[in-house]
């Protein structure tokens, strides 16, 4: 019997991936491609980074598994204690999952107990995840919640500031989006029901559009005098992308449960949710947990990440890449007119196609993700209306590959008749 891949795994190229190095993927003729998708934001150090290769193999020859509700190992207490050095001042307590939408359900469980509250309030295409409860919780697209029954009861979805969809400016759509937020807390999910806001610094699979800083700050002052959770999901955010070490960084609010994943680890599979002492004591010990969290090899692979993200200095590197970058893509899309918004913080960078007046054209997103493909660039589309391509290099990526990606972008939009 032969076996094939399921269909449910379709991928956005045909792209089969022999090697990885840097910022590079190559197949088995030695054929290579710029990679701007770094795996969804994961592999931020490059691919198969000389440190984070000799970690892991090093801790793979000691202990690769060590089941944290068993016994503590080395690899965990030390990624624990860096990341103290990098959370936001406060939340000092750490757990571990494998995944981002594990992450994610536990901060949901966490926010639940902590509170004695049943109700969630997440934002209009925001994506969290494919868990029962994180994908209650992500309306980036119908196809990440229909079709496979009820999901979780008491999430409600408050609009985000999306101002080019409404076709209004920043300020206008974060006072709108506040106001319905209010509206919400006052006539369906009631203060003294409702645990948790969670929220993207950037919205990611849902359009790459970088949260107001001002509408973030309104989530804490609400969280604050509510008694509400504020939950921010720096799952594809975290550690550098967005030019800062936490996207949320910009705004000057603390949030009261942090979620990391992705970047953290350069490809290991290894989540974190971060929060006060006081707060993680909430949650009775056992109620969360699982076999593989803080995995030995995922936090050496961790260690050994933060370790090059500091000594390479990766977080200013996404900061003044990301400024070449939409400078370039900027000045390349000047030209097109289907081309309605080029914007990003750091190293995430959405370009979003829409025609003159408005129509959202998710046929040129595609056309051009895939004519870039044939120019040696891979990038991926994402987007609530799928009319965004997306611009996720590794941090490591040079002034060089940041023009090669621009100029086969350039290719890519005329040979998509964009
Ligand atoms: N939250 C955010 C913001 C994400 O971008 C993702 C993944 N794209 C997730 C949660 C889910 O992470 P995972 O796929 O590791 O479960």
């Amino acid at each position: 019997m032969s076996a094939s891949l399921s269909p449910l795994l379709t991928p956005a190229t045909p792209v089969v991936v022999d090697h990885g190095a840097g910022s590079y993927v190559y197949d088995a003729d030695g054929r290579s491609w710029l990679d701007f998708t770094t795996g969804i934001g994961v592999t931020s150090t490059g691919h198969c980074h000389p440190a984070v290769v000799a970690a892991a193999r090093e801790q793979v020859g000691k202990l690769i598994h060590g089941q944290f509700t068993t016994v503590r190992h080395n690899p965990i207490l030390r990624l624990t204690e860096m990341l103290g050095d990098v959370l936001p001042t406060g939340l000092d307590s750490v757990f571990y999952a494998n995944s981002g939408s594990e992450a994610v359900e536990a901060s949901l469980r966490l926010a639940r107990m902590a509170t004695g509250r049943n109700n969630i309030i997440a934002f209009q295409g925001g994506f969290h995840g494919r868990t029962f409860a994180a994908a209650t919780l992500t309306t980036a697209g119908t196809k990440f919640r229909t079709g496979f029954g009820a999901l979780v009861p008491g999430v409600y979805s408050a609009p985000f500031p999306y101002a080019l969809r409404y076709g209004w400016d920043e300020e206008t759509a974060v006072d709108f989006a506040l106001q319905e937020l209010d509206f919400l807390l006052s006539t369906t999910s009631a203060v003294v029901d409702t645990a948790a806001f969670i929220i993207e610094p950037v919205l990611g699979d849902g359009g790459y559009l970088p949260t107001p800083l001002r509408f973030l700050q309104g989530l804490r002052e609400r969280a604050d005098q509510h008694g509400i959770v504020l939950i921010v999901d720096e799952v594809q955010t975290g550690v550098g992308r967005t030019g800062t070490f936490w996207g949320h960084e910009p705004s000057g609010i603390v949030p009261d449960i942090l979620i990391t994943a992705k970047g953290i680890a350069s490809g290991f599979p290894i989540s974190a949710i971060a929060a006060s002492t006081s707060l993680m004591s909430k949650a009775w010990p056992g109620s969360q947990g699982g076999t593989y969290g803080g995995n030995a090899v995922s936090c050496a692979a961790a260690i050994a990440t933060l370790g090059v993200v500091e000594s390479e200095g990766l977080v200013q590197n996404s900061a003044a890449q990301g400024e070449r970058l939409i400078a370039g893509l900027r000045e390349a899309a000047a030209s097109v007119s289907t081309i309605a918004d080029v914007r990003g913080r750091g190293l995430m960078i959405g370009i979003e196609f829409t025609d003159p007046d408005g129509t959202p054209r998710p046929d040129l997103a595609a056309g051009s993700q895939q004519a870039a493909i044939d120019e040696g660039l891979l990038l991926l589309t994402c987007g609530t209306r799928g009319n965004v391509v997306r611009f996720i290099p590794p941090l490591i990526v040079t002034s060089e590959q940041v023009d090669e990606g621009v100029a086969a972008w350039s290719k890519a939009v005329a040979a998509a008749g964009a």
